[in-house]
């Protein structure tokens, strides 16, 4: 066994002159080493040589001990069979470690296989989404690098696949996280597998365009480099060629021959600070012509992914374009590595605040609960959970389902096909029958299971499911398949409301009222209304308004109207009470008379259910019931109360049972008080109380009297307005 590799690898650790826990990394290579002996890769190789080259790449991002190890550790669960678990790593590497190995195994058994552009970015999403911390991630791709750097070796079948992989998930989520280094690498070894023809190809024509113009390369990087030390500049320079790749791209896909790629020739100049990115621009828009419309500042608006730098496009010797690239060492190594590039900083080094602001579209990617700790901390515990309000699923054919957190079985089957919800009569997760309304979680397989007998979507799947696509579609089942169930379902749920109101209606009466709805809205028939209820397609909540207006239109307004003529008052088998009022739906209930305005036989009356004290008579056009009816909260406490008439004109007709208030008017006069109660005795009216006010010359007399009904007391304030001295007569107080 080599352990050459391995100490290739400490080597590197300590010339980097980073902190890492070398003997727990060494413990990592022996234990991997011990686990995979005696197994090969397809080359030959010994297995564990694999393992050092992806801790190799993970260390070249600068990441830490913990996602080294991992590294190292990332195929013993998967291909050691039971000798290893994780809790043998988590005992022995802690559980940092043993959270990545498990992340890394996770990820295996996504399976990317040839599918369409949709269902690609929902595995992206998925890959993500399973990865619970950003550093699974990177080493995953430093995994699929080395395995896509020794890829040669395999059959034909397993390279297309691999690379084709590689190209559509892998190659993109390097470029979503910035690190440009491994995503051109895996993109050019990707497309050398892909199109292997093509690939070859653009390489040799740039290669020969490349040394044919060896001298303008040369020749441009030198009038650079003279004007930049001219101005004392302290700079890095780097002329380069675009990846195989890229050129590619712009090849085939803008149908460009390599001559009209303006950026085919690039300079990249490397700068202390960001201002001097800006003075370099001016001098070197000063030495070249620029090509108009190709400037593009990336420093003041970053690209989504965090890159950063200057890019212009200028005109060299000889008429040939080249791209020139401004940036600083900084924005250098976040274009190369990324988020990673954070670990090659140490906090204290000069720009904390500089990596916490371009750290802000990871933490905009990822949540977390405490942002304000320091950098390299923060980037430990990050945690992708880009995707928390997402589920990611699979079909038993491999196809990614994307749901909301805690959508159901139910939401599942309709996302597939609605034929597939309405047919549905069981699920199974995993291979095991769940039921219907289990949340499936990330990774998992679920299946459907249907029946062409089903009945149908029972209607509690719709206050079980989670995606309005799945409510829907149980609606329109519903609505087009159950109308005559939809319309009972209908009708009792706008009577559950109407009973709310309190007062009687027919059936009739509520279809009516349900037709005047029906039309208001659009609708044919009222039938359609309870339709549309029944299947939920609309919610009562939403017609409540007009629910209420049309019963008030219909059956009767909020304060029932008192009939007018006797005749027709009810006789109703309502207990008589001794108050000679017959309150409507209610027996044996406690009637008081208002004080407000003390309601007599003949008065238009209705009762109110107070709290505490029965029902209370008031006057209809009592101003205390305009108040109480126009109060929601009191609206349904009115009852209907009607005048018993033969108790008030027989059984009682012959005593004043009835307190009424009258107010005298009158100039002031000696012999006022004794006509009055002289007149009312001639009456046989009953004084209870009378009092007085002088106000000026004249004088106001309130009185509390006991009468029959109204006729009685009309007939009394007519005798008391023909007393002397008598100006007015009013009934109730003022
Ligand atoms: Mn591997």
């Amino acid at each position: 066994m080599s352990y050459s590799n391995i100490e290739k690898l400490l080597l590197m650790l300590e010339e980097s002159k980073r902190f890492y826990d070398f003997d727990k990394i060494k413990r990592a290579y022996t234990f991997a080493a011990e686990m995979h002996e005696g197994q090969y890769r397809v080359s030959g190789e010994p297995y564990i040589l694999h393992p050092v080259a992806v801790a190799q790449i993970v260390a070249q991002l600068g990441m830490d001990t913990d996602s080294i190890c991992a590294a190292l550790l990332h195929d013993t669960v998967e291909d050691c069979g039971t000798k290893v678990n994780l809790q043998v790593i988590t005992q022995q590497f802690g559980s940092e470690v043993a959270m990545l190995v498990d992340g890394l195994t996770k990820l295996v058994h996504i399976p990317f296989e040839d599918k369409e552009e949709e269902h690609m970015e929902n595995l992206r999403k998925m890959f993500l989404a399973m990865s619970k911390d950003v550093r699974v991630i990177f080493i995953k791709l430093c995994d699929r690098l080395h395995n896509m750097r020794t890829l040669s070796v395999k059959n034909d079948e397993k390279r297309r696949k691999t690379a084709l992989e590689t190209m559509q998930v892998y190659a993109p989520l390097a470029h979503r996280l910035g690190i440009q280094r491994i995503k051109q690498e895996l993109e050019n070894l990707a497309l050398s597998y892909l199109d292997p023809i093509g690939y070859a190809e653009v390489k040799g024509d740039i290669e020969v365009k490349y040394g044919e113009n060896r001298d303008f390369i040369f020749s441009i990087k030198k009038q650079i480099t003279d004007k930049l030390q001219e101005n004392g500049f302290n700079f890095e320079l780097d002329g380069r060629v675009k990846s195989v790749y890229s050129i590619y791209r712009k090849m085939f896909n803008q149908n460009k021959s390599l001559d009209e790629i303006y950026d085919f020739y690039a300079v990249r100049i490397i700068t202390h600070t960001e201002l001097e990115c800006y003075t370099v621009l001016g001098i070197i828009h000063d030495t070249f012509k620029s090509i108009p419309g190709r400037f593009k500042d990336y420093i003041s608006t970053p690209k989504p992914n965090l890159y950063q730098s200057l890019h212009t496009t200028v005109i060299g010797r000889e008429g040939i374009p080249f791209e020139v690239q401004i940036r600083t060492q900084k924005m250098h190594e976040i274009a190369e590595y990324g988020v990673a590039a954070h670990w090659k900083y140490k906090s204290g080094e000069k720009g904390k605040e500089d990596i916490d602001r371009r750290l802000e579209w990871v933490a905009k990617l990822v949540e977390t609960e405490d942002d304000t700790r320091d950098p390299d901390e923060f980037m430990r515990a990050l945690k992708v959970d880009i995707f928390q309000d997402e589920v990611f699923v699979f079909t038993p054919k491999g196809d990614v389902i994307n749901l909301p957190q805690g959508a159901t079985l139910v939401d599942f089957a309709y996302a597939i096909h609605s034929q597939v919800g309405n047919r549905m009569v069981g699920g199974k997760i995993n291979g095991a029958i769940a039921p219907i309304d289990r949340c499936p979680q990330n990774g998992d397989i679920v299946e459907i299971l249907t029946s062409n007998t089903s009945k149908g979507p029972s209607r509690d799947w719709l206050s079980m499911v989670k995606t309005s696509e799945a409510r829907n579609k149980i609606r329109q089942w519903f609505k087009k398949e159950k109308r005559t169930e939809n319309i009972t379902v209908g009708k009792s749920e706008v009577d559950r409301e109407l009973k709310r109101y309190g007062r009687p209606y027919t059936p009739a009466q509520r279809d009516e009222i349900c037709y005047h709805i029906s039309s208001r809205m659009g609708y044919q028939q009222a039938d359609d209304l309870y339709n549309a209820l029944g299947y939920g397609g609309i919610t009562l909540a939403k017609i409540g308004v007009k629910l209420k207006d049309e019963f008030d239109r219909i059956i009767k307004p909020a304060i029932p109207e008192l009939p007018s003529d006797e005749t027709q008052i009810p006789v109703r088998p309502h207990k008589r009470n001794f108050s000679g009022v017959i309150v409507d739906g209610v027996d044996g209930c406690q009637v008081k008379f208002a004080k407000c305005c003390n309601p007599l036989p003949g008065d238009s009356i209705v009762g109110f259910i107070t709290k505490g004290f029965g029902i209370s008579i008031h006057k209809r056009d009592c101003p205390n019931v305009a108040e109480l009816s126009a109060k929601e909260e009191s609206q349904d406490r009115f009852v209907s109360a009607y005048w018993d008439t033969e108790a008030t004109q027989t059984k009682q007709g012959g005593e004043n049972l009835y307190e009424a208030h009258l107010q005298i008017f009158a100039e002031n006069d000696m012999m006022l008080l004794a006509n009055i109660t002289r007149a009312l005795a001639d009456m046989k009216v009953t004084l209870h109380q009378i009092n007085t006010q002088n106000k000026g010359g004249d004088m106001i007399l309130n009185l509390t009297i006991g009468c029959k009904n109204t006729d009685h007391f009309k007939s009394i304030i007519s005798r008391v307005k023909t007393i002397d001295k008598v100006t007015d007569v009013k009934r109730g107080y003022a």
